[in-house]
């Protein structure tokens, strides 16, 4: 009996369907993460988890979630009383059996929509615009005009950010080399008064990422007229940034499942309906509070229908990035020089 279990798993396992989940990216190396529907959930703390296979590139497999032994101390697998023995062997084949499904999903799988891997694209973000820097977030008004200026006298492109997004999403014309995109988040009041005239003046494109809950509402915040207004310049295009700005890493940890689900749903959801009454304009790019984001939220950003969503993983979007993840350069007011340059990709 425990030898027919033990087969049937490994068969199981062998024939798991693995479902690419998208590339995470790690400081050091491109990680994947590949779920394996056919396999039980694991209980951990109260909470569901999908069991996953971690790979690291060109060291193949790295690690499995839930390790063998929690796999194995599951209530599923528990209450068939297998002897020790057999439990350790039962293991070691999920452990050979998954680097083998690695090894096919690694293979079979296209890094990215396109594979163009010449693509360097630096999507840039800013939050507030001051005459004087007054915290990390802040960048002076003259920064800003240097970067712009820095931009132009390199004659690098700034392109849209639904330029970019179409391109990975395989509908549109390839950037052009060293291309740059501009974005702010948060919808803070400088990007009218200090952002705009500077846009005006070197006619690019920029996205902004907002929370309807604070416009026309904070005190620091912009209001829907002069959004409405930055429209109408047709230099500015306005995008989700959640609905409050939530830090989802607390709101999972204070929630059940459930009740996170459901919050997250709303947060993503709510932004595109408010937005589209208000602006009539129905946004279809993310970007994450704080640039926090995981597994789950990737799906349910998908699922809420964004097209796209972005971090701020300060590196260039390559042709290996997921497309709900894309990283972005957080601006500050050191973002000159030789720092610029790199972050531009026109650097030594
Ligand atoms: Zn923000």
């Amino acid at each position: 009996m425990e030898t027919l279990i033990f087969w049937s798993l490994v068969a199981e396992v062998k024939e798991a369907k693995c479902r690419k989940k998208g590339e995470l990216t790690t400081e050091k190396a491109p990680i994947s993460t590949v779920t394996l529907r056919s396999f039980p959930k694991i209980n951990t703390g109260g909470r569901e988890k999908e069991s996953q296979l971690v790979f690291q590139k060109n060291r193949g497999f790295l690690a499995f979630s839930p390790s063998p032994v929690e796999f194995l101390g599951t209530a599923a697998v528990r209450h068939h009383l297998f002897s020790e023995l057999t439990r350790v062997a039962l293991a070691a084949a999920v452990l050979a059996a998954c680097v083998l499904s690695a090894g096919r999903v690694v293979s079979g799988q296209a890094s990215a929509p396109t594979r163009d891997t010449s693509l360097r694209v630096s999507v840039l973000v800013y939050h507030r615009f001051a005459p004087v820097v007054k915290d990390s977030m802040t960048v002076r008004t003259s920064t800003f005009r240097w970067q712009l200026d820095y931009l132009k006298q390199h004659q690098q492109p700034v392109i849209t950010l639904r330029a970019l997004v179409s391109y990975l999403e395989g509908k549109g014309a390839p950037p052009p080399p060293r291309a740059v995109v501009i974005t702010a988040d948060d919808g803070h009041e400088s990007v009218f008064t200090d952002m705009l005239p500077a846009i005006r003046e070197y006619q690019v494109p920029v996205t902004l990422f907002i929370y309807p809950s604070a416009i026309s509402n904070a005190s620091y915040a912009m209001t829907w007229q002069q959004l409405v207004a930055l429209r109408e310049t047709r230099l500015f295009d306005i995008q989700s940034h959640t609905y409050w700005h939530p830090n989802f890493k607390t709101e999972k940890r204070r929630l059940s499942a459930d009740a996170f689900r459901a919050f997250a749903a709303n947060q993503l959801v709510k932004p595109r309906m408010v937005l589209e009454k208000r602006l009539g304009i129905r946004p279809d790019v993310l970007a994450w509070p704080f640039g926090i984001y995981d597994d789950e939220l990737l799906a349910m950003a998908r699922e809420a229908g964004y097209d796209a969503a972005f971090t701020i993983d300060g590196r260039a979007v390559t042709s290996r990035e997921q497309i709900m993840a894309l990283p972005r350069f957080l601006m500050t007011d050191k973002a000159t020089g030789s720092t610029f340059a790199a972050m531009v990709g026109s650097g030594k």
